[in-house]
């Protein structure tokens, strides 16, 4: 077996890392096994891990239950394919998220990662108006500082200055976008902030497949939340002018938020709509994508219709299995309790950083804690005073934010916004 030194080494030249250089690669940090909500390093330091692992593991890590499930369903198969072929916890899961997503939800598609079920939820919008007759309805509407993820697809929905369009201008579809919305909640909303969005869909209607969101929370973009208001605004203008709403659940569902999907805030059903992330509790990678019975009757009402997508890891039963444990998990936690206690947590903790200087704003949503700075925040510095403090946390951009695994004790949660607030003061005597 290679040597620690050796392998690191190796995989430093070999091996690529997100949004990452090859040639002059930033630190990694090798770990070697995950508990609870920490983390161990190769050189024995833990841990605790504010980002759930990209916010998915929100039970923690080397769950029993979740292990049990994975180690069960081994027993009987890892894979087969979907083509032509099923198995039960496909069935299962698929009858667990019918019943906890909103309730005209009735067909689902398993995909295998986040980016692909938003693919797919493109795809059932524009096959949906072939369907009915209406091909040039092909162009999609979204609000900025939006992320969908990194395949084609859903890059031309992510905000087109942070996202990366000024890479693939060209070759990206050329979509639609309008102002995101400032107003952080229903108290401080003007109708005003409707204006940009309403414009361009009385403008392009006629060419516009759906309109594609993430509800109440756009995470990847900016961390930024939005007021309840504006999603329901958007569904009365898509019924008015006949669009499809996508609504993407991939980071604000399972509870994230406070309740068990985003877009229940605001009384809001969609008519597509993806999950990924902590589907399976951040164990391995699973997405859906849900839609209405009438986008399925759509999408057939020319009598040929099959929706042409297919992955080879479709359903993966492994994957299946240990989402339905998750599901079960959390559905029999006391989660409403334990996500309001986080927010309220946060809120107490970080709410001081409004006054540290360099802090531009704190903004707290359910289980997510967000610092934003005035100006970018030097990633690999902070990280590094963050460890000290035995915290994992990925800042990006301007922000410093934590989305902890629900299971984070009050004790562990403290020690996050301390290293959170010690890495403002850090970054302003810099
Ligand atoms: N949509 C949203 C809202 C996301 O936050 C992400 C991932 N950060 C994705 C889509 C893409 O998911 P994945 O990384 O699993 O492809």
């Amino acid at each position: 077996m290679k040597q620690q030194e050796e392998w690191l080494a190796f995989e430093r030249q070999h091996v690529w890392h997100p949004y990452a250089s090859m040639i002059n690669p930033a630190q990694v940090y090798p770990v070697m096994r995950a508990a609870g909500v920490e983390l161990e390093f190769e050189d024995g330091r833990s841990v605790i891990d504010g980002m759930s692992s990209w916010w998915s593991a929100i039970h923690g890590y080397n769950v029993p239950e979740l292990n049990r499930a994975a180690e069960q369903q081994l027993q009987q198969m890892a894979h087969v394919m979907f083509g032509g072929l099923t198995h039960r916890p496909a069935a299962d899961l698929a009858s667990k998220l019918l019943e906890i997503a909103p309730e005209n939800m009735a067909h689902i598609f398993f995909a295998d990662s986040g980016s692909v079920s938003v693919e797919v939820a493109i795809k059932m919008a524009l096959q949906y108006w072939q369907a009915k007759g209406s091909p040039e309805k092909q162009r999609l509407l979204t609000i900025r500082n939006g992320y969908h993820g990194d395949t084609f697809g859903a890059m031309s929905v992510c905000d087109p200055e942070s996202g990366m369009h000024h890479l693939f201008s060209g070759v990206l579809a050329q979509q639609l976008f309008a102002e995101a919305p400032t107003a952080g909640s229903d108290a401080q909303w003007d109708v005003a902030q409707l204006a940009s969005l309403q414009s361009r869909i009385r403008t392009h209607h006629h060419e516009l497949a759906a309109v594609i969101l993430e509800p109440i929370v756009q995470g990847a973009g900016g961390m930024r939340f939005y007021a309840p208001e504006f999603l329901r605004q958007v569904r009365r203008l898509c019924d008015e002018y006949d669009l499809l709403l996508i609504l993407d659940e991939i980071a604000t569902g399972f509870g994230r938020t406070g309740t068990m999907f985003a877009s229940e805030q605001a009384g809001v059903h969609p008519d597509i709509m993806c999950v990924g992330k902590a589907l399976t509790g951040g164990y391995m990678s699973l997405a859906a994508t849900l839609c209405s019975a009438k986008v399925c009757e759509g999408i057939h009402s020319d009598g040929s219709g099959v929706l042409m997508h297919g992955p080879t890891f479709m359903a993966n039963p492994l994957a299946c299995a240990v989402a339905n444990a998750s599901l079960d998990l959390l559905l029999a936690s006391p989660w409403q309790q334990r996500v309001a206690a986080i927010e309220a947590q946060l809120e107490a903790e970080l709410a001081g950083c409004r006054e540290l200087p360099g802090v531009a704003d704190v903004r707290i949503k359910g289980a997510i804690g967000v610092i934003e700075m005035q100006d970018a925040v030097d990633v690999p510095s902070v990280q590094v005073s963050l460890i000290e403090r035995g915290v994992w946390l990925r800042p990006f951009g301007k922000l410093i934010y934590t989305m902890p695994p629900f299971v984070i004790s009050s004790a562990q949660l403290s020690r996050v916004t301390a290293a959170m607030t010690s890495a403002c003061t850090l970054f302003d005597s810099k």
